[in-house]
């Protein structure tokens, strides 16, 4: 199935402006957030209901924005959008309970610009200012390079910041791609537990390391509160970033791996268990409070699995997680004490293997096509360690 989708970069480039071009952008700036604070004076002031229709605040600003400032007409529009949204963003919070007052735009708050007002280039920029168009490079490394000079992908927008402290000018391109998925291929089943974090259909073992090293940092805080000392506070602090940062690339580096793996074995998909499934069940997890943290790593594991996937046109599913621990991968019997810890034996046949191994394939197959499609193409196997297997002889 080809599913029309777009992958979205940012790429954050800084650019080399000169000094007269530097006034006319700072400039822009003051006089772009100028009327984004003009825009909301207009739909604020309505006793009662906030305004935020962007036409009707179009009509109500615009001549006299234009009238006053030295602004394009794209960029009025696109700091009345802008001044808009955030009116909306404040009364969408209320209705949910949040508190927030009145959008105000800093002097130099970063600026919109779409098409019509930036022209993108491979190396350098176009930008509308309050005094004509100014041309600036980009000052780039490596990986800006790759996605400027990738055709496939299309410029949509870009925010302009001003960072003061350094006195530099940065943009942060938005760029997309359409994702091509691939027809053909196989299907990787991915297991997530407690122990092994990841574990695949064809047998790879992924994040085992990461236990251990989670119940290191919860030992070491818990000795930390004890203390309640303000250093105490302090390295508390400290090690909350350190796990976070720790997880996070633990994650990626697994997500990594996964779709390496499905890569390698040819495969179109790559198979998880659906979580909000698993979050009701007890039966992988040994306490709530290991469920609350390994469901949040979870979601976040498949997330970055599904981007990075996305990249190389193969597609993540999600599938009912019910039985793939109970289940025989070989046989198909069902029966709760087939699991017995970490090891599989079934009941039936006697199939003796890693727990987590025999629910990787159990998944990987709910994933496979029920029926051969009429268009003729391969609709995957199941990818296994040694090779693939058919649904039908799983
Ligand atoms: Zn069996």
């Amino acid at each position: 199935m080809n599913v029309p989708n777009y992958l979205k970069k940012t790429v954050k480039v800084k650019l080399d402006v000169d000094e007269d071009d530097k006034d006319k952008l700072l400039g822009t700036f003051r006089q772009f957030n100028r009327s984004c604070n003009k825009v909301v004076e207009a739909g604020w002031n309505k006793s009662g209901d906030k305004n935020y229709n962007k036409m009707e605040l179009h009509e109500e600003t615009y001549r006299d924005i234009k009238d006053e400032l030295d602004l394009t007409a794209n960029l009025v529009c696109s700091a009345r959008n802008r001044a808009a949204e955030a009116i909306k963003k404040v009364v969408q919070g209320w209705s949910n309970g949040k508190k927030a007052s009145k959008p105000q735009f800093d002097k130099y708050s970063s600026i919109l610009y779409d098409k019509r007002s930036a022209t993108i280039k491979d190396r350098y920029c176009t930008l509308s200012t309050v005094d004509g168009r100014i041309e600036a490079e980009y000052v780039i490394g490596e990986y800006q390079k790759k996605h400027l000079d990738d055709k496939n992908y299309e410029f949509r927008s870009c925010t302009l910041n001003y960072e003061r402290d350094k006195d530099e000018f940065y943009l942060h391109i938005t760029i997309r791609k359409p994702v091509l998925y691939r027809n053909e291929g196989n299907v990787l089943g991915v297991d997530l537990g407690m122990k092994n974090i990841a574990v695949t259909s064809t047998g790879k073992f992924l994040g085992e390391d990461m236990r251990w090293q989670k119940n290191h940092f919860f030992r070491v805080k818990k000795g930390l509160q004890g203390k309640g000392t303000q250093s105490a506070m302090r390295t508390l602090k400290d090690m909350a970033g350190r796990e976070n940062r720790y997880t996070e690339n633990k994650l990626h580096n697994i997500s990594r791996e996964l779709v390496e793996e499905a890569e390698k074995h040819n495969c179109k998909t790559i198979a998880f268990e659906d979580l909000k499934e698993i979050r009701d069940k007890d039966e992988k997890f040994n306490s709530r409070l290991e469920r609350q943290l390994h469901s949040w790593g979870f979601e976040k594991l498949q997330k970055f699995t599904e981007y990075k996937a996305k990249e190389k046109g193969v597609e993540v599913v999600r599938v009912k997680s019910e039985y793939t621990s109970q289940t025989c991968s070989k046989c198909g019997h069902t029966e709760k004490s087939n699991r017995n810890g970490s090891q599989f034996k079934c009941k039936e046949c006697g199939y003796e293997v890693n727990a987590d191994y025999n629910a990787a394939k159990n998944i990987g197959t709910r994933a496979l096509p029920s029926d051969k499609s009429s268009d003729g193409l391969s609709h995957g196997q199941l990818a296994l360690k040694s090779g693939t297997l058919n649904p039908t002889a799983a």
